[in-house]
C-alpha cells in the first residue's frame, strides 16, 4: 500500500488520510517514486494499492502507472470522486496499465455521503465516477469507513455495492489517530455485529469482503466456521480465515508520501526510508519482523488462542495505548485461558 501524497482538495470531514491541501515538499521526486516501483517489484507483491491524499494531485500519476505496468505490476488506484476524476482520465488511467480503481462510498443516500463528508455534491460525482470506471471496463472496488454513523446501513451499502458491479468491498475499521479521533468508532460489541453482517453479506458471493485494521473479522470467521462443522481441522480453519480475510500485518507493508515504511498507514513504526534502504530490506527489518511475530503479543491478544489468525490491529494497540504489542481493544473475544474455559480451537495456536 503506497500513499502517493497527502494533497486533496477536498476537506471531509475527519479525514483518516490526514490530508492536507498542499503536496508535501518532502513527496518523492518522479524518480524517487521510480526508483520506489523497482523496489516494490522484487517484492513480487500480489496487490499493489497506490492511495492519498488524493493520488491525482501528482501530476505524474499516469507515468508511475505505466512504469508500474512496465514492471509487471497493475496498481489498484484508491480514490474519492474529485474533480480531477474525469471520465478522460480513467481511460488514460486504464490505458497506461491501472489494474482496477476503488473509490470511496460511505453512504447509499445522497444527504448523509454529503454530509459525512462534508462535500455538497460528492455523492453525485461519485455515481458519475463510477458510470465511467464501469465504462473504461476497469474492475471497480468500493471503500467503506464503517462508523456509528453508518453501521445501521451496511446492507444498503452492500447492495449498492452489489448493483455496482464491484469485484471488491473494503471496509475500513478507524484506528484513532488524527482527525480520525473524533470518528465515532464502534465499540467492540457493535464491531461483532457488524462482523456478522459482513459475513452475511459475504456469503451472499456478489463480490469479496476485505476488513481493513479488523482482523478480527478473520477470528470471526473462524468461530463461525467452527460453530457450523466442528469437525474441521485446524489447519483448514487457518486456511479458511486467511481467504475470507487475507489482511493483516503479516500481509501489509505500507509506504507513506515521504517514504517511510510501516505495516500499517495508521501505525507511526517506521522502518526507515526507501530513499535510503532497499525496500526488501526494510520488509525483513527487525521492527517489522517483531510487529508481525504473534509470540511478541501482550495482555488479551497475547493470549489469545486465535492470535496466529488475527493477532488484532497493532495500530490500533499503538494508537490507545502506546504500546504496539498490546490488546486491541475492538474485539469481544475473550480468549479461553482468560474466560477459564476449554475452547475447541486450540489446536490452531
Ligand atoms: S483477543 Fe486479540 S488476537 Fe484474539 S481475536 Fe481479539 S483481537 Fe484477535
Amino acid at each position: 500500500m503506497w500513499e502517493l501524497t497527502r494533497a486533496c482538495k477536498l476537506s471531509c470531514l475527519h479525514c483518516p488520510a490526514g490530508a492536507q491541501q498542499k503536496r508535501s515538499q518532502a513527496e518523492l521526486s518522479t524518480y524517487e517514486a521510480y526508483k520506489t516501483i523497482d523496489q516494490i517489484a522484487a517484492l513480487a507483491p500480489e496487490e499493489l494499492i497506490m492511495t492519498g491524499g488524493d493520488p491525482l494531485e501528482r501530476g505524474d500519476l499516469l507515468q508511475l502507472i505505466d512504469y508500474a505496468q512496465r514492471r509487471r505490476i497493475r496498481p489498484s488506484l484508491s480514490v474519492t470522486a474529485t474533480a480531477g476524476l474525469t471520465g478522460s482520465m480513467i481511460g488514460k488511467l486504464r490505458a497506461n496499465g491501472l489494474g482496477s480503481m476503488a473509490i470511496s462510498v460511505d453512504s447509499a443516500a445522497r444527504d448523509r455521503f454529503d454530509r459525512g463528508r462534508r462535500v455538497p455534491g460528492l455523492f453525485t460525482s461519485t455515481l458519475m465516477a463510477i458510470r465511467w470506471v464501469r465504462t473504461a471496463a476497469l474492475p471497480l472496488e468500493i471503500n467503506t469507513l464503517v462508523t456509528r454513523d453508518n453501521v445501521e446501513e451496511l446492507d444498503t451499502i452492500a447492495s449498492l455495492v452489489g448493483d455496482l458491479d464491484a469485484r471488491r468491498w473494503n471496509v475500513y475499521f478507524p484506528v484513532p489517530i488524527g482527525p480520525s479521533k473524533q470518528l465515532p468508532a464502534l465499540t467492540a460489541g457493535e464491531a461483532e455485529n457488524a462482523f456478522g453482517r459482513l459475513a452475511e453479506i459475504s456469503e451472499r458471493g456478489r463480490f469479496i469482503v476485505r476488513a481493513f485494521e479488523a482482523p478480527q473479522y478473520g477470528r470471526y470467521l473462524t468461530q463461525k466456521a467452527i460453530r457450523e462443522d466442528p469437525a474441521r481441522p485446524g489447519d483448514g480453519l487457518t486456511a479458511l480465515a486467511a481467504c475470507a480475510a487475507p489482511l493483516d500485518r503479516r500481509d501489509i507493508l505500507f509506504i507513506s508520501h515521504t517514504g517511510e515504511v510501516s505495516i500499517s498507514p495508521f501505525l507511526p513504526l517506521g522502518a526507515g526510508n526507501v530513499r535510503y534502504q532497499p525496500l526488501p530490506a526494510l520488509y525483513r527489518s527487525d521492527i517489522l519482523a517483531a510487529l508481525r511475530d504473534d509470540d511478541n503479543l501482550r495482555g488479551t491478544c497475547g493470549r489469545c488462542e486465535f492470535k496466529r489468525i488475527c493477532g488484532g490491529s497493532r495500530a490500533r494497540a499503538f494508537a490507545i495505548s502506546g504500546d504496539p504489542f498490546a490488546t486491541d481493544p475492538l474485539c469481544a473475544y475473550l480468549p479461553a485461558e482468560l474466560a477459564g474455559a476449554q475452547r475447541p480451537v486450540e489446536a490452531l495456536s
